[in-house]
């Protein structure tokens, strides 16, 4: 019996599904979301983006003109409460540097780029906008519940407003969140270490707006975190991971995690929104089996403090999507697809140290307070603290491209935002990469050597400026803005890089 079918199905339209389902249909792949919510959930999640994240966003044209809701003007009288929280000697809030970005609560990171402070949701909204331009089909309140797949393709069961169907799928890449269906039906292991913490993010309203100064503070049993206007919660202790992640929070549980970390007898009087949080640290063994790929928090699960989520499943996406879609098109052989868990696993692993050490420091005590003025010291030096930023921000990451006298010595790295000038006058960089194809960058190298990608047309663009930070003669760009090859590796690597990364240049569909 022949079922609906579709080249890619991506599953889960959060952030790093829609990301993904757009990275793949700007090659002109066909691809089905299919959603388990009838709508974007309003409740609290990220609040912002971050380091190079905030790249990508530019690199495709997303979150132009979305800022910041601006803040609410406070009282004088709060200012004041504001100021002399700052002054208490529990308050974490940045006297080093101000405007810092905090690592394990403590603010001493500047970043290269200053954050998009904006809640998940209005980057959910902008990708769903972009989707649909793109022409995607974004199913709303269908939720996969099986699936099976051979050597030819993916098979679904699928819950719909409708009843129950089946469908059919050359790809399939699950973006179903940390509980991902579509890692447990595959099979992939998910190893890792279990949360230590427990808390809550909430927006509340309290009976005694004064029990307590605005602020972070590192309190006995962990942080508390309390802002006015409006009034905003963020608990952490150090008590193990909740017995039940999905129960239903009451306002009487969440009043205790207040009381015990103000020492105050605060009242709660309403929840208007709340979520619940620990730190399990798990990734998926592989990213890829068979047919099946993971990306997002379906990959890799970690404590949210310091805003990693997004910035790594978003990478995930710009990595798998134009991979995925030069695989669908019949342009490059599946194996292609391996380098997504070469390249991205490390990153995905690395991550979660990050984030097990940042717990470690927000243990309270004396020991880790100890700690914490160590690495302050260290912080406080400029060097140290661009290599944390980096890290923290994934600034750092290289990708192994192959040999370095065959790809060039700038192989691997992420090409910066080259001013260019090109015939039709000044553009960014990340503004040619807007289109999401690869680029040949000729930058003083010179018809012959763009006469070398021609046959590469229908997927790479090949344009000529001057740049006067010119990091090379020319530069092949992957569509996620990381180098494949560069002088002085000579010509015939080039169509070996072309050929490596974006196919033969024969090879097309059966159909096209
Ligand atoms: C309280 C909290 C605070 C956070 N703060 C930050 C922060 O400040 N910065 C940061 O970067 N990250 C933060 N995160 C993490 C960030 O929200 C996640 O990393 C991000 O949502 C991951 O996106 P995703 O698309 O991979 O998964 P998700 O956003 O979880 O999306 C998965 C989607 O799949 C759908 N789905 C699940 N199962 C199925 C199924 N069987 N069929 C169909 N659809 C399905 C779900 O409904 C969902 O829409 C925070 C998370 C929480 C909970």
């Amino acid at each position: 019996m022949a079922f609906p079918h579709a080249q890619v199905v991506v599953v889960g339209a959060g952030p790093v599904g829609l990301m993904l389902a757009c990275e793949v249909a700007l090659h002109g792949v066909p691809v089905v979301v299919l959603e388990r919510l009838p709508a974007i959930e309003w409740r609290p999640k990220a609040e912002g983006i971050t380091g190079r994240a905030i790249d990508i966003m530019d690199r495709r044209g997303l979150m132009v003109g979305v800022t910041e809701a601006p803040a609410m003007p406070l009282t004088a009288a709060q200012e004041a409460r504001i100021a002399e929280g700052e002054r208490r000697p529990d308050s974490l809030l940045p006297k080093a540097f101000p405007g810092a970005r905090h690592f394990a609560t403590m603010f001493l990171l500047r970043p290269e780029s200053p954050d998009l402070l904006v809640p998940q949701q209005l980057l959910e909204e902008d990708l769903a906008r972009r989707a649909a331009d793109l022409g995607i089909e974004v199913r709303r309140g269908h939720t996969v519940t099986g699936l099976t797949q051979d050597d030819d393709r993916v098979r679904l069961d699928v819950d719909g407003p409708d009843g129950p169907y089946r469908m059919e799928a050359d790809w399939l890449a699950g973006c179903d969140g940390g509980r991902s269906v579509v890692r447990k039906l595959s099979d992939i292991a998910f190893p890792g270490t279990d949360g230590v913490t427990s808390g809550y993010r909430a927006f509340a309203e309290i009976d005694d707006p004064g029990f307590h100064l605005p602020g972070w503070f590192r309190k006995d049993g962990g942080l508390l975190v309390y802002e006015e206007r409006p009034p905003r919660f963020i608990t952490l202790e150090f008590d193990g991971p909740p017995a039940n992640r999905d129960a239903p929070i009451t306002l009487e549980e969440f009043q205790e995690a207040l009381r015990r970390l103000s020492g105050t007898k605060v009242t709660v009087t309403e929840v208007k929104k709340i979520t619940r949080f620990t730190d399990n640290a798990r990734q998926a063994e592989t990213y890829r089996s068979g047919r099946v790929l993971l990306a997002g928090d379906a990959a890799h699960v970690h404590s949210h403090w310091s805003g990693p989520g997004l910035r790594l499943g978003l990478g995930d996406a710009l990595n798998l999507g134009w991979k995925l879609a030069a695989v669908a098109r019949g342009w490059c052989h599946e194996d292609l697809l391996d380098t997504y868990t070469s390249e991205r696993h490390p990153i995905g692993a690395q991550t979660l140290e990050i984030q097990r050490a940042s717990i470690a420091l927000m243990r309270p005590g004396p020991y880790v307070d100890a700690l914490r003025r160590l690495l302050t010291e260290l912080l406080l030096r400029d060097e140290a603290n661009r290599q944390l930023t980096s890290l923290v921000d994934d600034l750092h990451i290289s990708y192994d491209m192959g040999d370095p006298a065959l790809t060039g010595p700038l192989a691997g790295r992420y090409s910066p935002d080259l001013r260019l000038r090109c015939a039709d006058g000044p553009v960014r960089l990340a503004e040619l990469q807007r289109t999401g194809r690869a680029l040949l960058l000729d930058l003083g190298a010179g018809p012959e050597l763009r006469a070398l990608a021609e046959p590469w047309a229908d997927r790479v663009d090949v344009v000529t400026a001057e740049c006067d930070e010119a990091p090379a003669d020319a530069l092949l760009i992957r569509p996620d803005g990381f180098v494949a090859w560069s002088p002085p590796a000579g010509p015939a690597s080039l169509r070996g890089a072309l050929t490596r990364w974006f196919g033969r240049p024969d090879r097309r569909l059966a159909n096209e």
